[in-house]
């Protein structure tokens, strides 16, 4: 038996300009992962593919990796990287192949369509119509037809921040496998409801994600081969934006749509639970500057690089500065430019210079706004290192080089390649440990609780400038259907 093996992950804030080209695909490399290369990067991670290879082997398949790219969030998919990562996965399914294991996003834009998923499954649909593939999927996968109608298992994740990438793999491999050897017959549903789920009331520590996430498990358990619910990605002004579910069970479709209803219907009663309260930036640095005891979270959630931010946005850093907080670690500002001045003038030495707000943020009719920054080049580092778990433990992580600036009270991260702080080796593998700081400033939104979750005293979520703003006034939305909670009020699930 031979399979085709292959990752393609991005989330796309349409509303970030930061550009998407294949590079950005790539890690400590000019291009993603191919051929054996994929194999050597993932087998023994807690990734998709590291699951899908498990299976695999498990089976005595012969294994094919065409490719294994991933992007940190940003603005759409440039057309000539897109059309870089699907051919290589349709020549594979063209030279044959018995299944199909796909490692995938789900919120993939690109400059030509809202749903690259979608496409790329209905373009392997039309080379091998029979051929069975599992897809699996980020929780913040925004849920179109061609995505159900050319896949034969869908599973998404069951936590977030997302821990779960080997177990949703996993989930959706086996059933495969399980029909190829005739043992059951996969049939699915599918649906959504018209909801953009504030992603700071997203987090399956809390209610109601905890418990929609709870009622998948319990429809594994109970019957379903597998259940999932998308809260969706807000940031992407695209039709099929928000909510969803899709279940699958063994050849009973009447089951797979109840239990695709009682997802929905408890998301959808509970649509306020999923808006997020907003505090004005001031009041939450005095909360800040009155605690006690570390580490404190400074959570600068609006320009976070896992969900499309620039990662250079200054507000709470400047905040921060001014609001004298001291024993501060920041994590990160991305600032090329700023790298390589530090490098240049070396380690040990004083430097004044104008750090990040590079980037203007035309989407929320923003300049990029530098800021002055006087401190001493503490470290310089090559910026790579493999996380501790538990998100995507053991898997590469690139910051592209990689500064420690230090003004004296605050030690500032500065990275060349988007990262975000989802993992404590972020700071360890610098020399810095997070857990001595009182003060630890994140660019993060709900991921930084996967490794920062347990050792922080207090969280405080700080409303700065970004794009991944929990603001929606601040976005315009043209493109997503109307109406849809909560840019419209409604209490119909199904407006005419
Ligand atoms: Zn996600």
């Amino acid at each position: 038996m031979r399979v085709v093996i292959a990752m393609m992950k991005h989330e796309t804030n349409t509303f970030s300009p930061v550009p998407t080209p294949i590079a950005r695909f790539a890690k400590a490399q000019a291009v993603p992962y191919e051929g054996r290369e994929v194999y050597d990067a993932f087998k023994d991670t807690n990734s998709g593919v590291g699951a899908f290879i498990d299976l695999a082997e498990e089976a005595g398949a012969h294994m094919v990796f065409p490719i294994a790219a991933n992007a940190p969030p940003s603005g759409p998919v440039h057309d000539d990287a897109y059309k870089f990562i699907t051919s290589r996965i349709l020549d594979a399914v063209e030279a044959g192949c018995d299944a199909i294991f796909l490692d995938l996003h789900g919120a993939m834009v690109t400059q030509s369509f809202e749903d690259g998923e979608g496409r790329l499954l209905a373009n392997i649909r039309k080379i091998a119509p029979n051929t069975p593939i599992a897809v699996s999927l980020d929780m913040h996968t925004n849920m179109y037809p061609a995505i159900a109608d050319n896949a034969t298992v869908i599973g998404g994740f069951q936590t977030y921040p997302h821990i779960d990438n080997y177990e949703t793999a996993a989930r959706t491999g086996r059933p495969l496998y399980d029909m190829i050897d005739g043992k059951c017959q996969p049939t699915m549903a599918w649906g959504n409801r018209p909801m953009l789920p504030h992603v700071m009331r997203q987090g399956t520590d809390n209610f109601p994600n905890k418990d929609l996430q709870e009622m998948t498990k319990t429809m594994e358990a109970e019957g379903a081969l597998v259940a999932t619910l998308f809260v969706g990605f807000p940031h992407a002004d695209i039709h099929n934006a928000g909510l969803s579910a899709v279940v699958v069970t063994d050849n009973d479709h009447a089951l797979a749509k109840k239990y695709r209803d009682q997802l929905l219907d408890f998301a959808w009663k509970e649509r306020e639970s999923f808006v997020y309260q907003i505090e004005p930036l001031e009041k939450s640095l005095a909360r800040a500057k009155a605690a006690t005891e570390g580490p404190v979270i400074v959570l600068d959630h609006y320009d976070n690089a896992a969900s499309g931010g620039t990662m250079d946005t200054m507000t709470v850093l400047r905040g921060v500065l001014a609001t004298g907080l001291e024993d501060v670690a920041v994590f990160a500002i991305h600032d090329p430019t700023a790298v390589q001045e530090m490098i240049a003038v070396g380690i040990g030495s004083q430097v004044t210079l104008k750090l990040g707000g590079k980037i203007d943020m035309p989407s929320i009719r923003c300049k990029g706004e530098p800021l002055s920054v006087t401190g001493t080049v503490k470290l310089i580092s090559i910026g790579q290192f493999r996380n501790k778990g538990p998100a995507q433990t053991g898997v590469l992580q690139d910051m592209g080089p990689t500064i420690v600036l230090d003004t004296g009270r605050v030690e500032i991260v500065v990275i060349s390649r988007h990262q975000e702080p989802n993992d404590l080796n972020c700071f360890l593998s610098l020399g810095i440990d997070p857990l001595t700081k009182k003060y630890l400033m994140l660019k993060s939104r709900i991921h930084y609780r996967a490794g920062f979750g347990k050792v922080a005293k207090q969280v405080i979520e700080c409303a700065g400038v970004g794009v991944c703003t929990s603001d929606y006034d601040m976005l315009d939305f043209k493109n997503v259907r109307r109406p849809i909670y909560p840019l419209d009020k409604i209490n119909d699930p199904n407006p005419a």
